[in-house]
């Protein structure tokens, strides 16, 4: 039985107030609260075992290192990831997509080689392919989204071409919640020799992964949006796609030797870890992945899949509030706007003043608002500890909205 306000005694914050209101925290898809075990066992790490990793012989040192390294193992196992080896710990998905296009695509790749995106990628997942374009003439390949917002695989398949290099698209989307069928791009792609990154960041929290399944190439997820601490993440890379890499920043850790006129690597994953990492946001990860297994995966998404379909129904009577993106199963993230309505600035600060923290914006997702035809939504973005009586608030905060824009 998932007990929702047991969750919620867990995130401090949520018991705070926002403009003399409870808080309604509705912006989870741009970052998540924290639970009590993750703020705790930050402070801990910091107050009574923090040192640097991997280089010291004094046990404070030893400490770090086992937590640090533990975490890798807790990443692999929150993925479905067999070998743990192939856990890269880092900053988060913007760096692990930029580690693959400096570090496997661009020694790959030249000028008329392709790459296929969907429509509905953030620009985490755009903006490193542009530079690829920009900088050795790599070729974009945009698939669309269907009318309802789903993207559909077989399009993403028949988009590969004899150049095509790679297939670089988001497992859900963060302005639409359309979950993606990445098990059969990873299939189709894999069968005609091509790799798929797979853009995890909003996924991860939803839903169970496992990647031994899914068959990727590479898999990347941003700490933050994991109800862990910010940049903190990690990027899963196939063994194969190892051999393939070349490193991405140098500096200590990375390295075997170095003298005056020459360098080796250490063995992946330290290939890809250079200098000092993000132990101590490493350590709260770790935690708050634990966390979430504790509570169990299925259990998070049945949780969220009956406030999503609430809030569908109550957004859905609403007659004046578009919302954006009905694709069968999509995850409780709702992007709208108003008929007759200021910009989704003025209606967020509405909703903030009710005490409904929302996002309001493009999302990071310029090309998906272009083919929507859109410059900005409102959105509002559930997680774990939310609950239908929020999705209440919001709608009467919408409502009082729709009034003073008359
Ligand atoms: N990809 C998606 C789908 C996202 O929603 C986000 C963040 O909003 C990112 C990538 C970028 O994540 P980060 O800024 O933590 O690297």
């Amino acid at each position: 039985m998932y007990d929702v306000e047991k969750i919620r005694a867990d995130f401090p914050i949520l018991s705070r107030e926002v403009n003399g209101k409870p808080l309604v925290y509705l912006d989870n898809g741009a970052s998540a609260q924290k639970p009590k075990a993750v703020i705790d066992a930050v402070t801990t790490a910091y107050a009574e075992e923090y040192s640097n990793v991997h280089r010291g012989l004094h046990t404070l040192s030893n400490i770090a290192t086992e937590k640090y390294e533990a975490v890798r193992g807790t990443v692999a196992r929150f993925l479905g990831v067999s070998d743990e080896s192939q856990i890269v710990l880092n900053s988060g998905t913007t760096e692990g997509i930029n580690m693959v296009a400096y570090g496997w695509a661009m020694p790959r790749m030249e000028a008329g080689d392709e790459i296929v995106l969907s429509v509905m990628e953030h620009h985490a997942n755009i903006v490193p392919w542009h530079f690829l374009r920009e900088r050795q003439g790599v070729v974009l390949k945009w698939v669309d989204t269907e009318p309802d917002g789903s993207l559909d695989p077989q399009k993403v398949l028949d988009a590969i071409g004899p150049k095509t290099k790679l297939v670089a698209v988001t497992h859900l989307s963060n302005v639409l919640g359309t979950v993606v069928d990445v098990n059969t791009i990873c299939k189709g792609a894999r069968a005609q020799g091509v790799p798929v990154l797979v853009d995890g960041s909003q996924a991860a929290v939803h839903m169970p992964v496992n990647l031994d399944e899914m068959g990727c190439d590479f898999y990347v997820v941003t700490g933050h949006k994991l109800y862990g601490p910010s940049a903190s993440g990690a990027a899963f890379v196939r063994k194969e796609r190892y051999d393939e890499m070349r490193p991405f920043m140098g500096g200590g850790d990375m390295i075997r030797e170095v003298h005056k006129d020459w360098i080796s690597w250490n063995d992946p994953p330290m290939k890809f870890e250079a200098g000092t990492p993000g132990i101590v946001q490493a350590i709260g990860l770790g935690v708050a992945l634990d966390y979430m297994m504790g509570v169990g995966m299925q259990a998070i998404a049945a949780h969220e899949a009956d406030l999503g379909a609430y809030a569908q129904d109550r957004l859905g009577g609403l007659n004046w509030l578009n919302v954006q993106g009905h694709a069968p199963g999509k995850a409780a993230i709702f992007s709208f706007t108003m008929d007759g309505a200021a910009h989704p600035h003025d209606l967020s600060t509405i909703l903030d003043k009710k005490g409904v923290a929302v996002r309001a914006g493009h999302h990071c997702a310029n090309p998906l608002m272009d083919h929507i035809g859109l410059t900005a939504t409102c959105r509002a973005s559930l997680g774990m500890y939310n609950t239908r009586a929020e999705i209440d608030t919001l709608v009467e905060a919408l409502e009082l909205a729709h009034d003073l824009f008359g």
